[in-house]
């Protein structure tokens, strides 16, 4: 080891993930996808199965003041089946571990278990196991989740082609400003805690951040009108930072449209008020965990009239680049900005 001390910052989470990932070796040839999609891709006989892995910290993922444990439970195991939905395959089966400070009782574990049991229920999953220790530094989550396709069926975020039109499921940006409510109200509270958090008339956005749904809906839906997306992932960083993924996993650029990009009322409202740019809070916020995918024009016609599912824009030449057309007709370069924990 030299002596040079390059910061994690310096680098990025994703160039995090690249400089780890170099050195891997994979040696089975089961392994079918390693690093690099939303879930690894193993062979299973006709069928092959897909995991995804997922660690939630108190302080830097949730803060309990305003995370009830219920949601908080629901949403670790959500955020994996979003990834399982990203290949486009069925979850199935997830682990839990836990890390718990003393500070816990069997009723506040009990509560985070609720949470945990609802989301497998709604999921359809089994929960199969997982690990349980003590911790010095609040609670930690990881979930591990298995899910199984046809390999035909699987969505990687390498397939898009041009033309491709561009998809996008929900409405963006409201985990990130119900973010900035709570953290607002927490302030509130702190500064004075006989005042009561104002949270009337932000419902839709406090729940986007809390409790965030995984969009298998979307998936069985995709299944039952015949339609595999070229390429896939989900929106846990920010839609033009999962738009850089497949750009770069697929080897294309993108032009989107800023008069497409679905944004709820309540957020739309909620950002200004915050002082925020409603469209910066659509392309950069995180963890809406909607579905980005891109689709051959030939099955445009079947998604056509989903009242959930917004065509955004479509994929050009790689060196067209990554471009938004706004509302004035004016053309800007994306900037992936995404969710920096470092
Ligand atoms: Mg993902």
């Amino acid at each position: 080891m030299s002596d040079k001390r390059t910061e994690i910052g310096e680098i990025g989470e994703f160039g995090l993930i690249d400089h780890l990932s170099e050195k891997i070796i994979i040696k089975h040839n089961s392994t079918l996808r390693g690093i690099g999609d939303d879930a690894a891709v193993i062979e299973a006989g006709d069928h092959v199965k897909v995991v995804t892995t997922d660690l939630l910290l108190e302080g830097v993922h949730f803060d309990l003041s305003y995370a009830p444990l219920p949601h908080l439970g629901f949403k670790a195991v959500a955020v994996n089946v979003s990834d399982i939905a990203a290949m486009n395959a069925i979850p199935k089966q997830i682990t839990v571990s836990i890390a718990l400070s003393n500070r816990f009782s069997v009723e506040a574990v009990d509560a985070l278990y609720s949470g945990i049991n609802a989301a497998a229920e709604h999921y359809g999953v089994d929960v199969i196991g997982g690990d349980t220790t003590a911790s010095r530094s609040g609670l930690v989550i990881s979930i591990t989740a298995i899910g199984d396709a046809k390999k035909e069926q699987l969505s990687f975020r390498s397939g898009a082609k041009v033309n491709d039109i561009v998809c996008v499921t929900g409405d963006l940006g409201g985990a990130l400003v119900g973010l900035q409510i709570l953290e607002r109200e927490k302030q509130v509270y702190l500064a004075n805690p006989e005042m009561t958090p104002e949270l009337d008339g932000f419902q839709y956005v406090t729940g986007r951040q809390l409790r965030p749904e995984a969009r298998m809906d979307i998936i069985h839906e995709l299944r039952e009108m015949e339609v595999v997306p070229t390429s896939m992932i989900d929106v846990s960083d920010g839609l033009a930072s999962e738009l850089f993924h497949i750009c770069k996993a697929s080897g294309v650029g993108v032009t989107i449209y800023e008069d497409k990009l679905p944004i709820d009322k309540q957020t739309f409202d909620t950002a200004v008020e915050l002082n925020l740019d409603p469209i910066t809070c659509v392309l950069n916020g995180g963890e809406d965990y909607e579905l980005l995918f891109t689709i051959d024009q030939k099955d445009f016609s079947k998604l056509e009239k989903h009242p959930d599912i917004h065509f955004i824009g479509h994929v050009t030449k790689a060196e067209d680049g990554k471009l938004m057309v706004t509302k004035s007709g004016t053309v800007v370069s994306l900037k992936a900005q995404g969710w920096k924990h470092f």
